[in-house]
């Protein structure tokens, strides 16, 4: 869907993207994470054409987007910014329309899709609708910037930041949300974050930069337990133990997982990772909860001291 082959962004004598290359597959989620000032916003910005690279090639569905008119291109590529760009002086409905008027959409389509977007957004439209943007908060704009982005169905979204202006429990709060939003499902995206968690809660693969080179790219698994270098490997350093539980699944240590002999009611649901097991743990008044592996439909009754032990020998694995 998105094929990047060598970028670069010279300005002067600054490399601020150097031989960037990449592919996004439809329906996929990719991150650009790194330190501030190592190129990803221009990265996404040549992506749309609001940046023109100083050399390589950027494809959209096997198109040389260098080729197509930026306004015509722009019109297939939703964008949202951390600040959200919405007009002060524009109603939430005539924010959210100003892409469908350019299309020439009936009035009648337009208030459809406004209703049924905010809607999905939780955003009551009879309440929102007519709001100017300054009567709502931030996580509110945030939403509404989204459905601007997302009113003409492109099938691209890029977002810079998209969350960087909220509070913290805002944020996750919206984040949670944006996994469970069927309309982000079928997108490609590709994302610009410096926060690590968010990277890993919202990318099937993530573009770790530094210097305005990709130091890795790979899935959240991959970035953790095969690091290629020492940059990636101390990138994640500080919140390295809640990542990797996070990553790793009870399928993924279950060979290493004993079990107690006790039957234990509290059944842990399917699938979930190390840290949810960790959560139900705490909130189970045994310290014992039942697991069970999808793969196989074994069960396992188990606690604080089987579930650490089976990490640590995964990870012993994996070293060795
Ligand atoms: P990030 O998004 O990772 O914080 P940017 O892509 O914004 O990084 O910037 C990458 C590098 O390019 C930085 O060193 C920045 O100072 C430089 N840079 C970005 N835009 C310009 C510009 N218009 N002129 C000169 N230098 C720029």
């Amino acid at each position: 869907m998105i094929n990047v082959q060598g970028i670069s962004k010279y300005y002067n004598s600054v490399k601020a993207v150097n031989k960037v290359s990449f592919e996004v597959k439809k329906g996929q989620t990719l991150i650009l994470l790194g330190p501030s000032g190592c190129g990803k916003t221009t990265t996404l910005r040549m992506l749309n054409r609001l940046i023109e690279p100083s050399e390589g090639i950027i494809k959209l569905d096997g198109k040389d987007i260098s080729n197509q008119q930026p306004e015509i291109l722009r019109r297939g590529i939703g964008y949202v910014l951390q600040h959200t760009g919405l007009f002060p002086h524009y109603t939430v409905a005539e924010n959210i329309a100003i892409v469908p008027k350019l299309l020439n959409w009936d009035k009648q389509k337009i208030e459809k899709r406004s209703a049924e977007l905010l809607e999905k957004l939780e955003l009551e439209p009879g309440k929102y609708l007519h709001s100017y943007p300054g009567a709502l908060s931030g996580g509110q704009q945030q939403r509404v910037g989204l459905a601007r982005a997302l009113m003409a169905n492109p099938p691209v979204l890029l977002m810079d930041e998209p969350l960087g202006a909220l509070d913290p429990i805002t944020r996750s709060n919206i984040r949670q949300e944006f996994n469970r939003l069927d309309e982000l499902r079928e997108k490609t995206i590709v994302m610009v974050t410096h926060d690590i968690a968010e990277a890993f809660e919202l990318g099937d693969n993530i573009c770790l930069m530094n210097h305005g080179i990709i130091q890795q790219i790979g899935t959240p698994y991959q970035l953790l337990f095969e690091p290629q270098n020492s940059f990636v490997k101390d990138f994640f350093n500080e919140q390295r133990l809640q990542l990797e539980l996070t990553v790793l699944s009870i399928a993924d240590v279950w060979g290493h997982l004993s079990e107690q002999k006790h039957s234990e009611s509290t059944m842990v649901s399917k699938g979930e990772n190390l840290w949810e097991v960790l959560d139900s743990l705490q909130r189970s008044g045994s310290n014992r909860v039942r697991v069970n592996n999808p793969a196989s439909g074994e069960q396992k009754v188990i606690g604080y001291r089987e579930l650490m032990t089976a990490y640590s020998d995964f990870k012993n694995s994996v070293h060795e």
